[in-house]
């Protein structure tokens, strides 16, 4: 039913960019074959998964949306790949991104603009764009994205369905192609809570191929998920209410609080007060790492290689010059500056500092709440085209969620209404460094 879905609608949303039908309906019989037999299956038995393609799967092309990966078919799974096998999921597609993950609006594929399915003349938001469009367009219950800076959320939020960023070390990243490493988070997307709590039990854990991969167990989400929290204390950012917020999207908001409010938990306000350094300091720090780990891509181990070329370093100019869009030369650019003796101390050393101020502000506010509510995004989604000439513009719109990022805390984005042109509005909690179970707890009482 999923793949005749993806046949029917993604012509019109471009969400992905490989579908292997004929090895989902196997992967799918031999599910069905194991459940006759009476074997046990895993908890994702034979449930249709759409994932990311900067998550290597073995046999199967994870091109970044980038010309550089185009032929690129990677000889490994990813341990999220891995994970999702053993739990008996259907991988049936791969989504669009924007090139390598870096954008806001999946505009920035070297294939294809992924379409909003609630308005296809919008944007879903990026830069796991396509995963979010799949699961808003039911070509599959869930799917799987990468979030350095809110691309899983501002996605979600922009199509209507749940998506979750997990705390930095929570998931494995060893076969996520990496943007900016500090930064980088695999999480689920769903269209309800409950989804995502099932998807994220089976992606968590530890894994010793990720350094930053953290030993620490993972509780069932699903177990806990219907157990509302008692004497919640909600706080609300009074940096997140000014300037810039989309007055629709701020009056569904609060509707969202005070529905909080009602359920029995106390609403407070809480500041963070370097918040409003998170967007400069996150586009120093994000490229800086971008600019080291895309240095791999040479021409020579592996990805796109120039045909024309005088000498060696000629090659590697050449075939990066031909294979990689603005938006990553822009980054690399950005990066390499930051980075480059004489400049190092004064922008990636000092956005540095400022990050642990953000990750201090978090502390400080997570001593008097459990869980912080606000935006997800300043507007709903901006129409293709509208920003992309305007990346300062399109920067601004990960404004509520880069935070996470920079604190390495969990955050997640849920529907919570509608503006009067019909597009979906996102409610974003986040709370302190592994409470994924609160944090789900908390999204699914509101729900
Ligand atoms: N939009 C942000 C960026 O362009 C975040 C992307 C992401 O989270 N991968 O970097």
């Amino acid at each position: 039913e999923y793949l005749d879905q993806i046949s029917r609608t993604d012509d019109n949303v471009a969400a992905l960019l490989h579908v292997d039908r004929e090895a989902a309906l196997a992967r799918a019989a031999e599910v069905d074959r194991r459940r006759e037999a009476g074997e046990t299956l895993g908890p994702l038995a034979g449930l249709p998964v759409i994932v990311k393609d900067n998550i290597c799967m073995r046999g199967v092309p994870a091109t970044c949306a980038s010309r550089m990966l185009e032929n690129f078919v990677p000889p490994y799974d990813a341990h999220v790949i891995e994970q999702l096998q053993a739990a008996d999921a259907v991988l049936i597609g791969r989504a669009n991104l924007d090139e390598f993950a870096m954008g806001s609006s999946c505009e920035n594929s070297a294939f294809k603009p992924t379409r909003n399915p609630w308005n296809r003349e919008c944007s879903p938001g990026g830069s796991s764009g396509g995963s979010a469009a799949a699961v808003a367009a039911r070509m599959a219950p869930l799917a799987v994205g990468s979030d350095t800076g809110g691309s899983i959320r501002q996605p979600a939020a922009f199509c209507g369905v749940v998506g979750m960023k997990p705390t930095y070390g929570r998931v494995s990243r060893y076969g996520l192609v990496a943007f900016a490493s500090s930064l980088d988070q695999i999480g689920p997307f769903s269209t309800d809570v409950h989804g995502s709590a099932l998807l994220l039990e089976t992606l968590a854990g530890h894994d010793v191929r990720d350094t930053t991969s953290v030993d620490q167990p993972v509780p069932s989400y699903t177990e806990t998920l219907e157990q509302p929290l008692e004497g919640l204390r909600v706080g609300i950012v009074k940096e997140h209410f000014g300037d810039g917020l989309d007055e629709e999207v701020g009056t569904a908001v609060h509707a969202a609080i005070d529905a909080y409010r009602s359920l029995g938990a106390e609403v407070k306000e809480v500041s963070l007060p370097h918040s409003k350094y998170s967007v400069a300091a996150y586009y120093i720090i994000a490229p800086s790492e971008a600019s080291s780990n895309l240095a791999r891509y040479d021409g020579v181990h592996y990805g796109h290689r120039a045909e024309k070329f005088e000498n060696m370093v000629d090659m590697y100019e050449t075939s990066r010059g031909e294979a990689f869009g603005d938006e990553v030369k822009r980054r690399i650019m950005l990066g390499t500056y930051a980075l480059s003796s004489g400049y190092y101390d004064a922008y990636y050393l000092k956005a540095l500092k400022v990050r642990r101020l953000i990750r201090e502000d978090f502390d400080k506010a997570f001593a008097d709440v459990d869980v912080i509510a606000g935006p997800a995004t300043p507007t709903t989604a901006f129409r293709i085209g509208e920003l992309i000439d305007d990346p300062l513009a399109m920067y601004l719109n990960d404004i509520y969620t880069i935070g996470a990022n920079l604190a390495g805390i969990p955050g997640i984005s849920l529907p919570c209404g509608q503006s009067g042109a019909g597009l979906p509005i996102g409610l974003q909690l986040l709370a302190p460094p592994f409470e994924e179970e609160r944090l789900l707890r908390a999204a699914r009482m509101y729900e």
